[in-house]
């Protein structure tokens, strides 16, 4: 499918939940922050459908994300069904790979492809502060455990404050060189401020190349992070929800006041 401004869209972020197990400090609040319903948190059968549609449509390239995904219950089995959905050709997830060591296989086995774990230090002090409940240790061996039952290659997401060469960022940079890492650095954002940029090493945040559509852990479908605009699939049907928001994705990204990263997946 195509959007007004010709750009092929292929590519459906998926938050499953707006939980997470840390409260990193430009994510989320220490005291956390006000949780979803459950009533309004989009269930697996949902998310199939909008899988399902957007495949018919176009597209093929599948992202899971939070939230943190590996926290909610049952991820394995959704893993499962999206993998079962032919068209689908890349399927990943991000996480912060916390709890990635006891999942890594059983994902591997229900069918997702590969991973990105997020990691901005390799200092477990630093970690614990940014993160404020991590422990490093359990991240590295979930990356180890990712590599080692194939969920390759993994990627590494690295939340930068101004430069990629920061120290803590260095220090990324050559861990994921002698561990066979592949790793993305984005520059710390401000949504509701309108402050984004390009991640460096991926395709994130670059609008004249822009090729996705997000679905809200409460069953919306955003056509850009950095806009207000969201489409809800309980109100409008999980087709027009698309088509809604393919005809009105912004050419640009410009200010997003009613979401952030965890409730949208960054
Ligand atoms: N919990 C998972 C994780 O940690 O990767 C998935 C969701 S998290 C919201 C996705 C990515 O967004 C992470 O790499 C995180 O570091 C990044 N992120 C969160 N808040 C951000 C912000 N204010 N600016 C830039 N990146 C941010």
């Amino acid at each position: 499918m195509y959007d007004k401004f010709n750009r092929r869209i292929n590519y459906l972020r998926i938050s499953v939940t707006d939980r997470c197990n840390l409260r990193c400090t430009y994510c989320m609040p220490e005291s956390g922050i006000k949780l979803l319903e459950h009533s309004n948190i989009i269930s697996y059968e949902e998310i199939v459908e909008v899988v399902k549609t957007s495949v018919q449509m176009g597209v093929d390239k599948i992202r899971i994300t939070g939230g943190e995904p590996l926290v909610r219950k049952g991820i394995v089995d959704l893993v499962g069904m999206i993998a079962q959905i032919p068209g689908v050709k890349d399927f990943s997830l991000t996480t912060n790979g916390i709890t990635l060591k006891k999942q890594a296989k059983a994902l591997k086995e229900a069918g997702l492809q590969r991973v990105n774990v997020s990691l901005d230090t390799l200092n477990p002090e630093r970690y614990r502060q940014i993160t404020r409940l991590g422990n490093i240790e359990d991240v590295l061996e979930g990356i180890a455990e990712a590599q080692k039952v194939g969920l390759t290659p993994v990627k590494i997401n690295c939340v930068i404050e101004k430069s990629s060469q920061e120290p803590d960022a260095l220090e990324v940079a050559a861990y994921c060189k002698e561990n066979d890492l592949q790793v993305r650095y984005i520059h710390q954002m401000e949504l509701s401020m309108g402050q984004f940029s390009v991640v460096e090493g991926g395709e994130g945040g670059d609008c004249k190349i822009c090729n996705r559509l997000r679905l809200t852990a409460d069953g919306k479908i955003k056509p850009c992070l950095f806009s207000n605009l969201e489409y809800k699939i309980r109100e409008f049907g999980v087709q027009e929800a698309i088509n809604l928001a393919l005809k009105h994705k912004p050419k640009c990204g410009s200010v997003n006041t009613n979401g952030t990263f965890y409730n949208i997946g960054g």
